[in-house]
């Protein structure tokens, strides 16, 4: 049992060193501390046991590979090991994101489905990035992730569990997150981190769990063995169409049956393919995060802003309009750009995301004529392409006729994209 006093002094790997501050948190294995490094405020995690030799070269080498995106609140520095312990330095945790489990709770919501959506598609890439590095997080769970409300921006925090693929931690994760094969003794990798992520995603617009259902309300007391049964051996997704045995009650899974069906039906679909029997017993079957980036992007031009009550609502793509979830008043929806397997409804005020970054590219507007417009939000100009092959340049913050027939080249990042627009 190893507590710094503010004051201490705690040297670091490789030279320099933090004093202590004061207190911010503690957990089961450790103490976060407010500390001062070189002038600058950083976050310490103190062990509070020493967790050995081949935990401490883990981190030290995480340390000197370096975050896998900025989704990260990566471990910066190690210290020596002092006074019995050691621990890892990072960048404080801003005041504007709030722990995932508060979401759950309703104790934080998020200030709008576009923000929900950013969320869930920087989860993704988060984990794409960190898989590409050839890690596993291996303790994927609701107090891992910290989100902006407003911005749906997300720090992945307790990043000293993340190993290379293969390699075992120790930690198990946590029940409910956990693959039902890592409920039944497996080791964890980037298939039941997959796994996890499905569970985080659900969670995130669901505000439910994919497997706690009627037969879970119905346990007189969640046992390890019960555990065992409903998220590993037994598990039964809550909506899966061949067993009804597990759906949500009403009163109590309220969320999840509000939202089911007021979501896009390609949400639905996934997350019945997912979790799945199939799914469940065949980790490497499971959504890559790169395909999970796709469907995202998908659901995210299935939401516009509706023109008439001024709210987010989803559309059904392969209409050519819906009635507003909100309002109830038709949107027309038969004006689309085209990208790839991709159509995105241009009805105005609604904002155009290509790539999959979270900041918008594009937005729809209306002159005083009534014509609908697209304007370029992004950095870099765009070509347009007439249909009789005259090419005109749409500078940053200009506009352009949402005309069928058009094509817009545009880059982004030093990507290529090609996109049309037409009239379904
Ligand atoms: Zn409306």
């Amino acid at each position: 049992m190893s507590e710094l006093k503010p004051g201490t002094k705690i040297g670091l790997n490789g030279g320099g060193q933090v004093e202590i501050i004061k207190e911010l948190g503690r957990g089961g294995q450790g103490i976060v501390y407010l500390v001062n490094l070189d002038g600058a405020q950083m976050a310490l995690k103190w062990y509070l046991n020493d967790p050995g030799d081949k935990f401490y070269k883990n981190l030290e080498r995480n340390i000197n590979a370096g975050a896998p995106s900025d989704a990260f609140l990566w471990p910066e520095y190690i210290t020596k090991r002092e006074s019995g312990s050691f621990g890892y330095v990072m960048k404080v945790r801003p005041r504007n994101y709030y722990e995932f489990g508060n979401y759950l709770l309703a104790k934080v919501t998020f200030k709008s489905v576009t923000a929900m959506l950013a969320a869930a598609m920087k989860i993704c890439d988060g984990f794409m990035m960190l898989h590409r590095h050839g890690y596993s997080y291996q303790d994927l769970n609701d107090g891992n992730f910290f989100i902006d409300p407003s911005t749906g921006d997300v720090l992945i925090c307790d990043n000293d569990n993340v190993m290379p693929q293969g390699d075992k931690s120790g930690i198990m994760g946590k029940a409910r997150y956990m693959a039902p094969e890592i409920v039944a003794g497996g080791i964890p990798d980037k298939y039941s981190d997959q796994f996890s992520l499905s569970v985080i995603l659900f969670m995130l617009f669901y505000a439910n769990h994919p497997f706690e259902g009627a037969r879970v309300v119905a346990c007189p007391c969640m046992t390890e063995s019960y555990e065992k049964k409903f998220y590993g051996s037994e598990a039964i997704f809550i909506y899966d169409p061949n067993n009804d045995t597990n759906r949500p009650v009403r009163g109590i899974h309220q969320n999840v049956i509000r939202r089911w069906m007021a979501f896009p039906q390609l949400l639905r679909e996934t997350f019945i393919d997912q979790f799945s029997e199939e799914k469940l017993r065949n980790p490497n079957t499971r959504l890559i995060e790169m395909k999970w980036k796709d469907i995202i992007n998908k659901v995210r031009d299935e939401m516009v802003v509706c023109p008439h009550c001024g709210d987010e609502a989803f559309v059904e793509i392969k209409d050519s309009s819906t009635r507003c979830m909100n309002c109830g008043k038709t949107i027309n929806t038969s004006l689309r750009l085209i990208l790839g397997s991709r159509e995105l409804p241009l009805t105005p005020k609604t904002e155009i995301f290509i790539d999959t970054d979270n900041i918008p590219d594009g937005r729809v507007a209306v002159d005083t004529t009534g014509t609908t417009l697209i304007q370029n939000v992004s950095p870099d100009a765009w070509v347009v392409e007439t249909a009789s092959g005259k090419i005109k340049q749409v500078d940053p913050q200009g506009y352009m006729p949402a005309k069928p027939g058009l094509k817009i080249k545009l880059k982004i990042h030093n990507e290529d994209y090609n996109l049309e627009i037409t009239t379904k």
